[in-house]
């Protein structure tokens, strides 16, 4: 976990944020997260208390437990976040994706072909990870 507290901000500049970002990033190919991304959604955490976020954003209740966040002006994706949980912010908002490094791929069985990913050492199926953690099944999805 980096300590430095890393500034960044939308295409725009409409929205600046602000959070000390952890190091691992993770990608996700759940169906919610490649509608929103258009393909795959990456995440780099940052704890709720250190983070800061001024300008005009727009959220959207993605599921019945979490939201996703957008700049107004731009739209340019800005976190996805489970209510009361740490901030996943998109890495694209800090230079050079906050120094992250992708170690963790998310409904890894449901990736397109062609995305090779070769390095990253953490694959979690979709059955894998619907064990653990709480997911809208697909006929479900708002
Ligand atoms: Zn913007
Ligand atoms: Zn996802």
């Amino acid at each position: 976990m980096s300590e430095a507290v890393q500034h960044g901000r939308c295409l725009c500049g409409a929205v600046t944020v602000s959070g000390r970002l952890g190091q691992d990033m993770s990608a996700c190919f759940c169906t919610m997260c490649t509608r929103w991304s258009g393909t795959v959604q990456m995440g780099i955490d940052a704890p709720a208390d250190t983070v800061v976020v001024n300008g005009p954003v727009k959220t959207y209740r993605s599921s019945p437990f979490s939201e996703r966040a957008w700049c107004d002006t731009c739209g340019s994706a800005l976190w996805l976040r489970d209510d009361g949980g740490d901030y996943e912010f998109v890495p694209g908002l800090f230079e050079n994706a906050g120094g992250g490094r992708l170690t963790r791929i998310v409904y890894a069985d449901r990736k397109p072909g062609g995305w090779d990913f070769a390095d990253v050492p953490v694959r979690i199926t979709a059955a894998e990870y619907e064990k653990k953690h709480p997911f809208i099944p697909e006929g479900e999805m708002p």
